[in-house]
């Protein structure tokens, strides 16, 4: 089984989570720029993350046999932070980067007009750069948030088929899919989706367009949900190729739509090798 994680934060985990991955069957992923908890105060503290995005972490990744891409954005978040929203401004010359899939994650937090102002703004660079968008649906209020997230979009120059809404559930998806959206959905051990209720949207909207995703980060999370999703799909009668289609084939199709994604020479073991201890060397 091959598992394509669309959206995990993989600064905050292990190299234990790397390695439970790639034996589960995780041989890509996308870490999608985000908050990192501890508030940032100054636009450079935001260059270094992203730098760490290209290259520290893919370079992690591959020890692990992992393909590592990312998106790169301003969150929600932070948007409303006067000390962090020059970032916009400095987006352009990330975003020409041959690792970086699309822009992201942006959306609403709170949704306050700084958020409107940085998802505008966002939608429109992504348009710029001939990047897809994942764009994140906030978790108080959903439906009202998406309704909100669909029409800056729909006023944005970026095609809906070129967005990823995230974070969806039962509450949201059916809009999201007659938007003509992606549709993501991330599966948490306590909170959101659980693998059961993931199958059960399946069952009623089909496997199209559909990425799950783990978004493991700094909380309670867990990611492996990619397999487990997985296996309960068998469980619940779908086919192998049906899980390679939602778990593989889909996130491959929508981050395509940026011309960068190289999921081609995967880390030999040898090379494996050799990359730890030159970790180990250089630490
Ligand atoms: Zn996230």
């Amino acid at each position: 089984m091959r598992i394509f994680d669309p959206h995990i934060h993989m600064t905050s985990r292990t190299t234990d989570d790397y390695e439970a991955m790639h034996a589960a069957g995780v041989r890509a992923l996308v870490e999608p720029a985000f908050w990192l908890g501890q508030p940032r105060t100054s636009p450079a503290s935001f260059f270094d993350y992203f730098d760490a995005l290209l290259g520290w972490e893919p370079f992690r990744a591959a020890q692990y046999g992992i393909t590592h891409h990312c998106t790169i954005a301003l969150n929600p978040k932070e948007a409303n932070d006067p000390r962090c929203t020059p970032v916009l401004d400095a987006l352009p010359r990330y975003l020409v980067k041959d690792n970086v899939v699309a822009v992201g994650e942006i959306g609403y937090d709170s949704m306050t007009p700084a958020e409107d102002t940085a998802l505008a703004t966002q939608l429109q660079l992504a348009a710029d750069h001939d990047l897809p968008a994942l764009v994140h649906t906030p978790h108080r209020d959903k439906l009202a948030g998406l309704r909100r997230t669909l029409d800056v979009v729909r006023e944005s120059a970026l095609p809906v088929d070129r967005v990823l809404i995230d974070h969806l559930n039962e509450t949201t998806v059916k809009e999201a899919k007659d938007a003509g959206s992606w549709l993501g959905f991330s599966v948490y051990p306590d909170t959101k989706m659980d693998e059961d209720r993931m199958v059960e949207i399946l069952r009623t909207f089909g496997t199209e367009k559909v990425l799950v995703n783990s978004a493991a980060d700094w909380g309670k999370s867990d990611p492996l949900k990619t397999r487990k999703v997985a296996e309960a799909m068998l469980k619940a009668g779908f086919d192998d190729d049906d899980v390679d289609l939602v778990l593989w084939r889909n996130p491959v199709a929508f981050y395509s739509l940026s011309g960068r994604l190289q999921l081609d020479a995967p880390p030999t073991d040898a090379a494996t090798h050799e990359g730890n201890s030159i970790l180990r060397g250089g630490a």
